[in-house]
This record gives structure tokens, sequence and C-alpha cells, in this order.
């Protein structure tokens, strides 16, 4: 299938191409683990367009440059559209968070624009949102059934994913790969290996590198032989005999490469202009150090797929277009603004660190720490004698803190605690993950309190949502493509 995939992505290419020469068009993939922030990201940005947010830092939209934004009809007919409405109705109307991602979908925004030379301009941006976990297959696609199984039972084996896989281990131990291939024992397999996995997933563990993606959102394949396969712990070099149960989990693997991967890489991923990958690092935070190094095995894994330099399949394939990559720290309306720093300089340590395991030439980079809705505001606050930088907001309905469940309507305070002054602090001098400070003890920490979307006020017509360096993201992300 090499030869068409290239044949369909060259003529592909040519039609974004002859597209963006009468009408420039930027294609911005979205991505990040499920409840990253995709949904909130998408929707806050694209309200921000269509109702001129305060964005400071976005310097066309503040410089009054940018004239009109609208809606219009997405390029790909068979890709569902970004339910963006109903969103912004849930954010505001109920305040609530909307309904996350699961599957790909588009919307495209039309903005007309003054050039700075003074021309009219019309930019047409594809806005497209797609699970991280359909990212981090990606990597699969230059992995044989065997190394994968290595690299899976290797990394299956270190704290605190052995815990979680000891069912998985165990019914691995009663199988033998060699014998006759039997359905029951592969859907046995497939499902304790998929439970561990999901256990990986679970907010006091916050594991990041869990492929393949599809087992965790299995869409409409689920039950399918493409998702009942496993690891099964054979020699990475070998071969499996005819009929053998490996034999059956080698081809359901590379049948699950044939039917999600590839064609993802080829109708999705390849035609992406920018990239922004949101990252919940403050929820790695508090799951510990194994879960920011998992995370930063994700972002080098991630890093590869769009790395030029390497020969990489990749690159041999085609050459991935992505010019920008933004690495975003989501939520960041977690902590107090002085924090917020901090937060960028450590996921900026864990970027150029999995740049360098990655070998990484090719787009440029940034990182920033945001909150693309901010649903909390800032206070001092007593306690126990002390003037402590507090956040302030309305948790969300049952969400419980210091033994008080929350209706929804109140409001409380709490304290962030501090994230280390520098990265130097939480990676130690020998580079190794040491942790982070947490709030003062005794207190329930904050980051696990999810607060409601923001009152606004609505009397003066529509209201612009509030958030933390969105305007930065956008600069980074499409700024040069409207000068
Ligand atoms: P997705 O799975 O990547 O689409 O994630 P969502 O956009 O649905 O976000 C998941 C959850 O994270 C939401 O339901 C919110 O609880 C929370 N969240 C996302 N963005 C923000 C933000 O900017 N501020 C706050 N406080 N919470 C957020």
């Amino acid at each position: 299938s090499g030869i068409l995939d290239d044949l369909t992505l060259s003529a592909r290419a040519l039609a974004d191409y002859s597209e963006s020469l009468f009408n420039p068009t930027v294609r911005l993939g979205v991505t990040g683990l499920s409840r990253a922030g995709k949904t909130v990201f998408i929707t806050a940005l694209v309200h921000g367009f269509l109702r001129g947010g305060r964005f400071p830092v976005f310097e066309s939209l503040s410089s009054g440059r940018i004239a009109r934004a609208r809606l219009a009809p997405q390029p790909d007919d068979g890709i569902p559209r970004f339910a963006y409405e109903a969103h912004l109705r849930t954010l505001i109307e109920e305040r609530l968070w909307p309904q996350s991602t699961t599957d790909i979908s588009e919307l495209r925004l039309a903005i007309d624009y003054q050039r700075e030379n003074g021309a009219m301009r019309t930019l047409t941006l594809d806005i497209v949102d797609y699970p991280g976990e359909w990212l981090l297959d990606l990597p699969l696609l230059h992995k044989s059934y065997e190394q994968w199984s290595a690299e899976s039972l290797k990394l299956s084996r270190q704290s605190p994913r052995a815990a979680l896989a000891a069912p998985w281990h165990a019914h691995l131990k009663s199988l033998n790969a060699t014998d006759l291939a039997n359905e029951a024992a592969a859907v046995t397999a497939a499902k304790l290996f998929t439970d561990y996995l999901r256990a990986c997933r679970q907010e006091q563990f916050a594991m990041s590198l869990l492929p393949p993606g599809r087992f965790l959102m299995p869409g409409a394949l689920e039950n399918s032989p493409a998702l009942t396969f496993s690891p099964l712990d054979v020699p990475e070099d070998g071969t499996p005999p005819a009929d053998s149960l490996w034999a059956m989990m080698r081809r359901r693997y590379e049948s699950y490469k044939d039917i999600v991967v590839r064609p993802f890489f080829r109708d999705h991923f390849a035609r992406l202009d920018r990239q922004i990958v949101l990252v919940d690092a403050l929820a790695a935070f508090n799951a510990g150090p194994e879960a920011l190094r998992d995370l930063e095995g994700a972002l080098a894994g991630i890093l590869d797929c769009f790395n030029t330099g390497r020969r990489t399949l990749f690159s041999m394939m085609f050459r991935p277009r992505i010019d920008r990559i933004l690495f975003a720290a989501t939520k960041a309306d977690h902590l107090h603004r002085t924090s917020h720093d901090r937060l960028e300089a450590i996921l900026r340590r864990m970027v150029d660190r999995a740049a360098s395991r990655a070998e990484f030439t090719g787009a440029a980079t940034d990182v920033v720490a945001l909150a693309a809705v901010r649903a909390t505001r800032e206070a001092s606050v007593a306690h126990h004698g002390e003037t402590l930088p507090s956040i302030i907001g309305t948790p969300m309905p049952g969400e419980i803190s210091g033994g008080e469940t929350f209706d929804g309507d109140s409001e409380a305070a709490t304290f962030p605690g501090d994230l280390p002054d520098t990265p130097d602090d939480l990676f130690g001098r020998d580079g190794a993950f040491k942790g982070s400070s947490s709030a003062p003890p005794g207190e329930t920490d904050f980051r696990f309190l999810r607060f409601r979307p923001p009152r606004l006020d609505t009397a003066q017509g529509e209201p612009a949502l509030p958030h933390i360096r969105l305007d930065r993201a956008l600069q980074f992300l499409i700024g040069d493509k409207l000068q």
C-alpha cells in the first residue's frame, strides 16, 4: 500500500496546494490526550475570533487589523463538524464543561484581515480536532509486532504499571505463544491488556504512553479482530510458527496499522500545517514523578512523528509539512499567577529533553502555560496567620474539599501551593525527576478540585470568555499568516 499511499498523498497535497494559492489556508491540528482540554480550547479560540476577545498579545486582532471572522462550510464532507454552537451554549448558559473529544472533527473559520501593507485578504483557518491517542499510534508504523510486544512488556513491568498489569501478566504466563491460535485466549488477553491501559489512565497514575489508542477509544471498531490482540512475551527477532497464537496476534497488529494508523496518517496528519499539543501537566504533577517521566516519553514519541531531520519512516513516506508545533500546558487557572512562568519552564525543560531523546530537528517549537477558559480569580487569603496567594472559583457540584461537599453555587478559595522555582528543583542535577512541592499540609490538593466555568456578565450582550495566555498561543500558531 506504500505506493498507493504516496499517490493519494501527492494528489491530496496538490489539491490542498492549489486551493491555498487562491485562498491562503492553514490547517491547524489540535490534539492532546483525552481530557487535556481540546474541546474547551477550540471553543474559546473560535469564540475569541467571532466575538473579538481580549487578546493583547495576538497582534492582528488587538491592533484592529482583523475586520471580521465567520464560520464557513468545512472542506471535508466525511469528517464530523466540531459542535461549536452546542459547546459554547453549555459553557456560557449552563456554566458546564462541554462534552469531550472522542473522535476527529473539523471547523472552518474565514478571517478577513488587513495586511500590514493595507491590502484586504482572507485567511482560511481549518481547525482539526483529534485525539492525542491517535498521534501516539504513529510510531507503531515502524515497529514490528515483536518489537512492540517487547517494548510494551518492558514498560508494563515498571512501577506503577506493574501492579496494574498483574492480571494481564498472569494470563500471559498461562499462554504459550507458539500453541495453535485460540480465539478465546486472544479475547481474554486483549481484554486484560485493555483493562491495564485504562487503569494507567486513572487520575492517580496519569500515565500518557498507552498505545494502541483505539483500545481506549474503540468507536465502531469495538470487538473487531483489529482490536483483539495483545503483546506476547516473544523474542524480538523471532518468527511465529504458522497458525500459532503468535501469528494470529501479529496479523491483527498489522491489520490495526492498515485499518487505523495508516489512514489517519494519510488522510489527516500529513495534511496539517500547524499543530498545538495540549498537555495536562498538572495532572501528571499530581500523580508524581513516574507520571512526569511517562509524559516525557509520550512527548518524545510525539516529536518523533514530526521529525524531518532523521530518516524516519514518516520522512520517507512523506515529509510532514507541519512547520510550527506549540506544546501547551492547559488549565493554568488552577495555579496562582506566580506559578505560570514556572509551569512553562518545566514544560519547556521536558520538551527539550524529549527533543534531544528523539534527536528532533524539524518544525519550530514553543511552549506556553494557558487556560483557554479561566474559571478562577486570584486573592490573598489569611491561613493560620500567614497570607497565602490563593485562587477562588465555584467548585463543580459534588466536589469535596476539607470535608465539605460543594453544591455548584458557592465559591471556595484554595491554596495552589508553589511549583518549584526552576526546573532544576524538579529534575535534580542528575536529570532524574524529584517530584514537586504541594499545597500546605492538611489541605486537599487543589488540582483535583474541578471548578465550574466562570459566571459572565451578559448585561452588555455576549461577553468575552476570560482566559490566560490564549493570545500568546494564537500569536505563535498563526500570527505570521496574518501579517
Ligand atoms: P478533551 O478531552 O481534550 O476535549 O478535553 P476537554 O476540553 O473536554 O476538557 C476536559 C476537562 O478539563 C473539562 O471538562 C474541564 O473540566 C477541564 N478544562 C479544560 N480546559 C480548562 C480550562 O481552561 N480551565 C479549567 N479550569 N478547566 C479546564
